[in-house]
């Protein structure tokens, strides 16, 4: 185990590679891929929670070859889920994925649990078929193409890492700008550049056409210049929202003085979030608002905690109902849902008393919606009225149930929404407003996506 701080471990689970990319040494020192009986790392995992790591990052030489070297070969998906169930571990995180070996199974595995960061190391080296089969990596161009679409299909809240090399043998100018469009369309998220080392006794060692080092090096610092920009506009874009953040300790700037990292942030190779806010408890995970931002680091302020840990949606109109809940369900939020019937409502609240409830895509008559209010009123249930669809139908009925819980005082959210993809960042804006911001400011947030 190598410590990543005092609250995450790198946790091995095979030792040697069996890949055999041209330009390696470590096949020929570290032998062939063998991969870690799962008891034997579940049971390291279990001595790592009870000495107070709260996140296990998975490591190899490749993590996606795990279990081909042992009986029964065991799944890499099943060995995350096991994980999962170990007490006292919050977050997973898979480093060294080889694009070659994710499969649907991997990605579902991460997409569905909570515990599991929606992030993927994807070392992919080049994007040049010519170099791609010099390297050997064992995977094309429109192969990586499409893991990546996949990845983030299956995981659209997905932070994406890649390493690539500059100046392998035989990397033309033209060869290399081809790299440079690829990271400028893929825009990963953290990206790390090497310039190629000749290593003795490798076949790439053996190639013709090496680059001059001092070339090496400008392609790798063009790259980098590119992807500061791309990092630096997608940290801009997380400004508002809201992200945990382990607490590792204090930091040394007095305007945010504690110092941690977001799930999208890996230890040593990302970039950290700086925090302000009350005191909180080193090697605590915290739910914090992202304020300001940096070519490579997050600022967030921590935000109170709700009182509110689910939703019931009440509403008349099941269909959309149930789609409301199936995006929620993408973003890993569930939600129960109830007709306009004062018993369900009542049973929803009862078995989860610190649930409040949103109105969601009603569509009737508003005397029930009033009776509805009045009676979640009468039982002290939490209201968020949210209607669906930006036409001008709904956008009259979301006025309605705003002028209705305005006089009643009973909500601080309401959005007008459309089913178009987006709502599930959107919703994801919303739920952490609802459960993270203060539900008692009455604050009117109005959200309309009707394109
Ligand atoms: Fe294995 Fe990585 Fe070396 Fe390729 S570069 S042989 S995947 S350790």
């Amino acid at each position: 185990i190598l410590p990543a701080s005092a609250f995450s471990a790198y946790l091995k689970i095979s030792e040697g590679c069996s890949n055999r990319c041209s330009y390696c040494v470590i096949p020929s020192l570290r032998g062939a891929a063998r991969s870690r009986p799962p008891d034997d790392i579940l049971r390291e995992a279990e001595r790592l929670a009870q000495r107070g790591i709260r996140e296990i990052i998975i490591t190899a030489q490749d993590t996606t070859g795990y279990g081909r070297n042992l009986k029964g070969r065991p799944r890499l998906s099943d060995l995350l889920n096991d994980l999962t169930q170990i007490k006292g571990i919050e977050w997973i995180r898979l480093l060294y994925a080889h694009p070659a070996r994710i499969t649907a199974d991997l990605l579902s595995t991460i997409a569905e649990n909570d515990k599991i960061c929606s992030y993927i190391d994807l070392p992919i080296q080049h994007i040049d078929d010519a170099i791609l089969n010099a390297m050997k990596r064992k995977v094309n161009a429109a192969e990586i193409r499409q893991v990546i679409a996949q990845i983030r299909h299956i995981i659209p809240d997905v932070a994406l890492r890649t390493s690539l090399i500059t100046g392998f043998p035989g990397e033309t100018p033209a060869r290399f700008n081809r790299m440079l469009d690829f990271v400028r369309q893929t825009r990963f998220d953290h990206l790390g550049v090497f310039t190629y080392s000749r290593e003795e006794g490798t076949e790439a060692a053996g190639l013709r056409y090496h680059v001059p080092e001092k070339e090496k090096e400008r392609r790798r610092e063009t790259i980098m210049h590119d992807q500061m920009e791309i990092s630096a506009s997608i940290n801009t874009s997380l400004i508002g929202s809201v992200q945990e953040v382990i607490i590792e300790g204090k930091s040394d700037r007095p305007d945010y003085p504690y110092i941690g990292r977001c799930r999208r942030q890996a230890p040593e190779i990302d970039g950290v979030t700086y925090i302000k806010g009350p005191s909180p408890d080193i090697g605590h995970i915290v739910k914090c608002r992202i304020t300001a931002a940096d070519d490579y680091d997050l600022f967030g302020k921590i935000i109170r905690k709700s009182s509110y840990t689910s939703l019931f949606a009440v509403s008349n109109n099941l269909l959309i109902t149930q789609e409301f809940q199936h995006n929620m369900s993408r973003i890993k939020k569930r939600v129960d849902i109830c007709l306009l019937q004062g018993e369900t409502i009542f049973k929803a609240h009862l078995a989860d008393p610190s649930s409040c409830a949103i109105i969601v895509s009603y569509s009737g008559e508003t005397s029930i919606l009033n009776e509805t209010i009045q009676y979640l009123k009468a039982n002290k249930i939490p209201i968020i009225a949210i209607t669906n669809i930006g036409d001008n139908t709904t956008a009259r009925l979301a006025d309605c149930v705003l002028r209705i819980c305005t006089r009643e005082k009973l909500y601080s959210k309401i959005a007008t929404f459309s089913t178009d993809s987006a709502i599930v960042y959107l919703l994801d804006v919303l739920y952490s407003c609802i459960f993270a911001l203060d539900y008692d400011a009455n604050l009117q947030l109005r959200i309309s996506t009707s394109k």
